[in-house]
């Protein structure tokens, strides 16, 4: 048993989502390593849709929301983070996870060495349900055909599916998330593209309520997978 190699992950993911994490990088090749710059600007594509989500009428959450929530980020980017859908903090910024979950989803992408603007972020309902309520089967097949254009054009390496309702929608599964995280399943965007990898991980949200080191260390070795996938240094703990 390597007992360096246990107290070293130890230590890292009892790191991760306290702030004193730090990561040790070698220098970037590039200064966002996660915005495929020889793909072309779409930005204006993302932005058509924002405005079609912006005046969605599909479902009963149209008539309820403060604001659409369509998804913020690059399009160029390699990562697309999909959560659920808005909570109340935004609904009323029409921004996505910027409440609590935001804050350590933010954290989350920190410790991996990367910005928000280093990726994009959205979830599967563009408006928020109710009281936070679970999104309906309506509002999903209402909703859904804006996040596959999205992923469409944004065409990312790695979709990182947070939490049990995206990783069933995008996969199309009934499998519990349990048993879909930490391994890379395969998300279709049409016939005759190559698949593209999707991980899926615990909701922060869900984090924060089970906030155990067990389910931390499940999220932290899932997003190293993710970093290796796409060829960027795997963070380890800084000797500081
Ligand atoms: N939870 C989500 O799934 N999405 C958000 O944007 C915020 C909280």
């Amino acid at each position: 048993m390597d007992t360096n190699k246990i107290v070293r992950q130890h230590i890292e993911m009892n790191e991760f989502f306290t702030g004193g994490f730090a990561v040790k990088t070698p220098p970037a090749k590039t200064k966002t390593p996660t915005i495929d710059q020889s793909q072309p600007d779409l930005s204006a594509e993302l932005k058509k849709i924002a405005e079609e989500v912006h005046s969605c009428r599909k479902c009963g959450l149209g008539s309820i929301r403060t604001n659409t929530v369509p998804g913020e980020g690059n399009s160029k980017a390699k990562i697309v983070f999909v959560g659920e859908a808005p909570g109340a903090d935004e609904d009323a910024q029409g921004r996505p996870f910027v409440g609590r979950a935001g804050q350590l989803l933010d954290k989350i992408i920190a410790a991996v060495g990367l910005k928000r603007n280093d990726v994009f972020i959205c979830n599967i309902l563009k408006c928020r349900p109710p009281d936070n309520r679970d999104p309906a089967a309506e509002e999903i097949i209402s909703c859904l055909p804006y996040l596959e254009r999205q992923l469409e054009i944004i065409n990312p390496e790695i979709i990182v599916a947070l939490g049990a309702h995206a990783a069933k929608t995008l996969l199309k599964t009934t499998k519990p998330i349990g048993q879909l995280r930490g391994q890379f399943q395969e998300y279709y965007t049409g016939i005759g593209r190559a698949p593209i990898k999707l991980m899926p991980t615990y909701h922060p949200a869900y984090l924060l309520r089970n906030y155990s080191q067990d389910n931390r260390k499940r999220v932290w070795e899932d997003m190293k997978k993710v970093v290796a996938e796409l060829g960027l240094p795997v963070p380890q703990r800084n000797s500081k």
